[in-house]
Parts: structure tokens; C-alpha cells; sequence
């Protein structure tokens, strides 16, 4: 295969993208200056041409029509597959041959565009390449991508409604928080009316929302009030889908030095969990839908509509299961997750006595400062 045969993969996607093809048409984030989030700081922004995008679908399609040749019928020649897989020699090609295959083989229906901002294109040159994709691929029935709030903001809803008819069904977007506040803290470089606007717009282009909380990047100082500012954001855009990823300080940036200056303190897994509870309690009208698809998140099966009773009722409820636990026993549950040895509670509910003793001494010492910094190593080495 010629070295042309290779085209751009970004770093991230969501969770809920797993099985989408990832095609970049922006590299690196716009902003770039969050203090949480370090990811692009050695990633110069780039605007891909139209034209460059292009050709990256067509050499996804060039692939896809090889890796076709191994469906036979209804089943995949998955060690034909595998045979072909292992016999390219450049790594790069090896990934994205591994790709389109791995997208195929899941259906080939969803693609999701990287990186960090790409509605910082014009609508024209999203919707060329959107069309020519849908164009290449007929079976697309979701593509999906990642905007920046304040870039958001910036668009009118019929800047939306284009996108929507040229093929974009779904905007990511890491709000983080609905406070100002602790906007301002993390430097996110928008506000609470920018989240609004935004999400007013993209909504009446036909475009869903799946807005990003993280419960505790306020700090324990702002856990309140980031509960409190994310609940007015949300009652007044209604995104589609408000998903929670536990927020963590990880070495590397700036929210960082701050926690080792003393400037910020750390909120617990309790505090984050309070912050979340929070937000259901003041959202009983959102239509939207609240998603725990992280494997930061303590309480990962707390998912259901903010608007719906039923739902309400069983989130809150398995909240305060946890919380009327022992002290000691929320630390044993936060250990067993954190150290992926527990999915729900109902894990930590089929450990013998003498293993939950075990674990109790284990996690008895530490100060909660002390609890607090070790939980918050383990969250930030899934982020
Ligand atoms: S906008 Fe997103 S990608 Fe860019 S610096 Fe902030 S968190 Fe990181």
C-alpha cells in the first residue's frame, strides 16, 4: 500500500461514539486554554480544507470497498480479516484499516467529526464535506461532532438548520458547569448565556445537544453553585442529553498547581455526588436526558429523564443509597471502583464479611485530605 493510504485520527471521542468512524476535519481546540485540560497543548489548531477531508473519505471508502470483499453473505471472513490486518507493515495504515474494519463490522452507521471545535468551520465548508460523506456512505444515519460553547453561541439557528439538512444530527459540547463562576475558575472562555444561547440555537436548527457536566471542578469552595448554576443552564436550553463526567485535577495543568498552591481544594466523591443529586432535584421539568457513560463517574447507573417522575425517583433513590452508607463503607465503594472491581453497589453487596472487613481496615487511615488526593490520582489516570 502506497503512504497515501492513510488518513487523520484524532485523539478523542465520546464514550457513546465508540463505534463511530472518526473522521478529523479540525485538528486541536480553538481555545485551548482551560485549566483543566491539557490535551491539545502541544496541538497547533487546523482547519482542514474541504478538499483534505475529502480525500480522507475517499481513502476511508477505498478501504471500506477491500474490507467488504470479506463479507460473505451475512458473515464476516473475521480471520481473513485478521490475516490482512496483520500483514500491513506501516503502523499508521494497520490503525486505520483497523478502523473502517472495526466500523464496518458494528454496522458502519455513525461517524463521529473530530477535534475539540469543529463548528469553528463555516457552515458551507461543514456541509461539503458532510454531504460528500453521506454521499460516500448512504448507510450514515447519525453523524455527530464536538463544539465549543462560546463558538456555539456565535450561530444562528439557521447556521444549525443547514448542518442538520447537510447531515449533523448531534452537537457535543463541554459546558463543564452552568455557574459563571467557576466558568470563570477553569478559564472556559464562556459563560453561562453563551451555554443558553447556544443551546437555544442548535435546538431550533433540529440539532440534538449532549451537553458535559463535571460535578466538583468548582472545588469544594463552588460545589454548591456548580450544582446550581448547571441546573439554570439546563432548564433553560434543554439539551437532549446532559451526560456527567466526574470532574479530577490531574498533574500536568494549571487547576493542578493551583490545588498544590492551595488555591483550590479538592471536592470529594461525596461532594460530586451531592453536586449531581443537586441538579436532579432543581430540573424537574428539563426534558433531558442524563447519562453516566464514564467510568469516572462513582455512581455509574444513575441514567434516566430529569423530567420524568419514574426516573427522578429511582435516580434519587440509588443516590441516597450510597449516601446513608457508612463513612467507611463509601470509601470502600469508592476504592472498588476506582479500582474498576465494582460496577453499582450491588457489587459491594456480594463481598463476604471478612472481605468487606479487609477493605474497611483498608481504607480506615487516611485523612479525608489524604482520601480526597488519592481518589482524585485515580479518576485523573481515566481522563
Ligand atoms: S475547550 Fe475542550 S479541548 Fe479545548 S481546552 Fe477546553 S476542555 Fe480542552
Amino acid at each position: 500500500m502506497s503512504q497515501a493510504r492513510t488518513f487523520h485520527i484524532g485523539p478523542i471521542r465520546p464514550p457513546s461514539e465508540a463505534e463511530s468512524l472518526l473522521l478529523q476535519v479540525t485538528r486541536g481546540c480553538t481555545w485551548n486554554k482551560c485549566r483543566f485540560c491539557n490535551l491539545y497543548r502541544d496541538t497547533r489548531f487546523k482547519a482542514y480544507s474541504a478538499d483534505e477531508v475529502k480525500r480522507d473519505i475517499d481513502v476511508i471508502a477505498s478501504y471500506a470497498e477491500e474490507i467488504r470483499g470479506y463479507l460473505h453473505g451475512l458473515q464476516w471472513d473475521l480471520d481473513g480479516l485478521n490475516e490482512r490486518l496483520a500483514s500491513i507493515p506501516d503502523d499508521e495504515q494497520r490503525q486505520c484499516f483497523y478502523m473502517v474494519a472495526r466500523w464496518l463490522l458494528g454496522g458502519g452507521e455513525t461517524v463521529f467529526l473530530q477535534d475539540g471545535n469543529t463548528t469553528a468551520l463555516s457552515s458551507g465548508r461543514l456541509s461539503d464535506v458532510l454531504i460528500y460523506l453521506k454521499k460516500t456512505f448512504p448507510q450514515i444515519r447519525r453523524i455527530t461532532s464536538y463544539g465549543r460553547a462560546e463558538e456555539l453561541s456565535r450561530h444562528d439557528a439557521d447556521y444549525f438548520a443547514e448542518l442538520k439538512e447537510a447531515g449533523l444530527d448531534r452537537i457535543h459540547s463541554g459546558f463543564e458547569t452552568g455557574s459563571d463562576r467557576v466558568l470563570e475558575l477553569i478559564h472556559k472562555g464562556t459563560t453561562s448565556d453563551h451555554e443558553i444561547r447556544a443551546g437555544k440555537n442548535i435546538r431550533a436548527g433540529g440539532i440534538e445537544l449532549s451537553i458535559y457536566f463535571m460535578p466538583g471542578i468548582g472545588g469544594k469552595e463552588l460545589s454548591e453553585e456548580n450544582a446550581e448554576g448547571t441546573a439554570r443552564v439546563l432548564n433553560e436550553a434543554e439539551p437532549d442529553f446532559i451526560r456527567i463526567r466526574t470532574g479530577a485535577v490531574k498533574p500536568g495543568t494549571e487547576l493542578y498547581d493551583d490545588y498544590l498552591q492551595g488555591r483550590f481544594s479538592l471536592c470529594s466523591d461525596d461532594d460530586k455526588v451531592r453536586e449531581i443529586r443537586r441538579v436532579i432535584e432543581l430540573t424537574p421539568k428539563a426534558g433531558t436526558r442524563l447519562v453516566s457513560d464514564h467510568m469516572v463517574n462513582l455512581l455509574q447507573d444513575i441514567e434516566g429523564c430529569l423530567g420524568l417522575e419514574r426516573d427522578r425517583r429511582r435516580m434519587l433513590g440509588r443516590i441516597d443509597e450510597y449516601m446513608e452508607l457508612p463513612e467507611t463503607d463509601r470509601r470502600v465503594f469508592q476504592l472498588l471502583r476506582r479500582t474498576l472491581r465494582a460496577y453499582d453497589l450491588d457489587d459491594m453487596k456480594r463481598l463476604s464479611e471478612a472481605e468487606m472487613g479487609q477493605l474497611r481496615e483498608a481504607v480506615a487511615a487516611p485523612t479525608d485530605r489524604q482520601w480526597d488526593e488519592k481518589m482524585n490520582g485515580y479518576i485523573s489516570r481515566f481522563i
